[in-house]
């Protein structure tokens, strides 16, 4: 087998996805522990301490109490090679969060045993479904009081609309809580509160009809094995095609702040996880055995280091391998760039990578040319689809305290619509710079960011602009007549697209009435 093959089987590539709450900062910390990339656990939340002392950008995070910006973190574990890309949890940054899942090849849904299915979950499985994104499931707070497991089971069914498979069951739940049983082997796993960073392995007990299960359980031993039963009756076997489709998400159990159902789900992870498929673009499928390098950029982040106030792309790799130092073509510019500092994300640390294989993502320094979206190849002109910009619900005017800081504000919203954390929008009728974000808070991260990183005073104020759409049209004559009737609502967006602003939802419709053969699109693929 050659090299590239045996790296990308061994890559798994994920993102964790849960309405704010259910426990993914704590999982997250207890995935890195069991895979041995930090000694104790409270790094993650301690990462971002360090963090908040050395930037202003990160103090407005503290300031908010919420974590804006996400990163990447690689560790190994056995055999596999995972690579966990962190989305922002806040709502107003879903934006980040639905690029980020079209970077990954599976994904770990979080739910909160007490709270069952909530809003932002279901938006995220609705992103993860757009590319049938696997998904495996963890409920997570057993040591509390909770729902019933197979309410919650039957709620993940009815309103995801995906067949649940039990892959663990849980024994008692808050102060009865006693363990799990997995249902592959027929073993009990006993729980042990253990918070903190020691793993302690807990008693296993082999066979649900094992006389120790009464000793230990005791009432609870047959409760459970009355249980099983209803729940094997009911439930959908594991079906490992199914849950690679999309279609079944197999289930665990546990507690990740008592690091308890942890290494189940890890295990089961890089078993079950596919690595990295095929990828379309606009061109043809490619294959991630390919021996030519390709990869597209899903994110831009700036001031990961605020010393050099750098802006890094992040780059998912689909094929080939990159080596440090080789050339790439970076597709929409049509030039040649060689690349010789690349970063990768190695739980806590960046450091320089030597190279990187499909399933990995690298970070490239970036002065402003690359963009959201963006292919990479070695030569061949390939277009990655699916990265997706989404209409914002939320405008407002730019206003300058200083007019002849003109050119420096132009250039900083320039580079955050770049970066994808808000849009810019610039009418024909006027000289106006509008904003366009899918969450308020965004609005303020870009004032701050103009004053902060580009010298620029400036005020952002209601305008009246309820809703965008993206116009396009078969027929250009028709199009310049609409173009014509309708110039006081049009505007060009950061990359030039025409796009229509329009002022209520009321006229929106009218115009898509009025204008059957002009598309208006609430997203645009990049
Ligand atoms: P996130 O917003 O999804 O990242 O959630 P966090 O990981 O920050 O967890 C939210 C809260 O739930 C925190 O107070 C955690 O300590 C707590 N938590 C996480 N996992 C568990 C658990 O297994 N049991 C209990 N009782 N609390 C938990």
């Amino acid at each position: 087998m050659s090299e590239l093959q045996a790296q990308l089987d061994k890559r798994r590539t994920f993102a964790i996805i849960s309405h704010p709450d259910a426990g993914k900062t704590t999982l997250t910390e207890k995935l890195l522990l069991f895979g041995g990339a930090i000694q104790l656990a409270g790094t993650v939340k301690g990462r971002k301490a360090a963090r908040h002392a050395t930037s202003d950008w990160m103090e407005l995070e503290k300031q908010r109490g919420i974590s804006v910006t996400s990163s990447v973190m690689q560790f190994p574990y056995g055999e596999a090679t995972v690579n966990l890309l962190d989305t922002p949890g806040h709502e107003d940054f879903s934006e980040d969060t639905y690029r980020t899942l079209t970077a990954v090849d599976s994904a770990l849904m979080v739910i909160d045993v007490a709270k069952g299915v909530e809003d932002r979950t279901i938006k995220l499985m609705d992103v993860c479904r757009l590319r049938d994104t696997p998904i495996l499931t963890f409920v997570n707070k057993l040591d509390r009081e909770g729902r019933d497991a197979i309410e919650v089971l039957d709620e993940i069914e009815e309103v995801l609309k995906i067949q649940c498979a039990p892959v663990t069951w849980p024994i008692g739940m808050g102060k009865r809580f006693r363990g799990v049983y997995d249902l592959r082997d027929g073993r009990t796993h006993l729980f042990s509160a253990q918070h903190g960073g020691r793993i302690v392995e807990g008693e296993v007990i082999e066979g649900l009809d094992n006389p120790r299960m009464d000793e230990v359980l005791g009432d609870q031993a047959e409760e459970l094995r009355e249980e099983l039963e209803l729940v094997q009756g009911a439930s959908h076997p594991l079906d490992l095609e199914a849950y690679r489709a999309g279609r079944q998400t197999p289930v665990f159990f546990g507690s990740a702040i008592n690091n308890f159902g942890v290494r189940e789900l890890l295990d089961a992870f890089v078993q079950y996880a596919p690595p990295p498929r095929p990828r379309n673009t606009l061109q043809r499928p490619v294959e991630p055995a390919e021996e030519g390098f390709t990869g597209f950029v899903f994110k831009i982040q700036a001031n990961m280091d605020p010393a050099h106030r750098d802006r890094v792309a992040f780059m998912r790799v689909c094929s080939g391998c990159y080596r440090k130092g080789m050339k790439m073509r970076h597709v929409r510019i049509g030039r040649t760039i060689q690349i010789a500092n690349a970063i990768t994300f190695q739980a806590d640390e960046r450091r320089h990578v030597e190279e990187a294989w499909p399933g990995d993502i690298i970070g490239l320094h970036n002065h402003g040319t690359i963009q959201i979206g963006d292919t990479f190849t070695e030569g061949e002109e390939l277009k990655y689809e699916g990265v997706p910009y989404f209409a914002p619900e939320l405008f407002r005017r730019v206003v300058l305290k200083d007019p002849l800081r003109m050119k420096a504000l132009q250039k900083g919203v320039v580079q955050l619509a770049e970066e994808g954390a808000t849009q810019v929008f610039r009418p024909l009728k006027n000289n106006d710079m509008i904003l366009g974000a899918v969450g308020v808070l965004q609005f303020d991260v870009a004032a701050y960011r103009l004053k902060d990183e580009y010298g620029v005073d400036a005020i952002v104020e209601p305008v009246s602009v309820q809703t965008a759409r993206w116009v396009s049209c078969d027929d250009a004559k028709l199009f310049e007549r609409f173009k014509d009737k309708n110039h006081e609502y049009l505007a060009l967006d950061g990359d030039d697209q025409l796009v229509y602003l329009a002022p209520t939802r009321v006229n929106l419709s009218l115009a898509e009435e009025r204008w059957p053969e002009v598309r208006f699109s609430a997203t645009r693929e990049l």
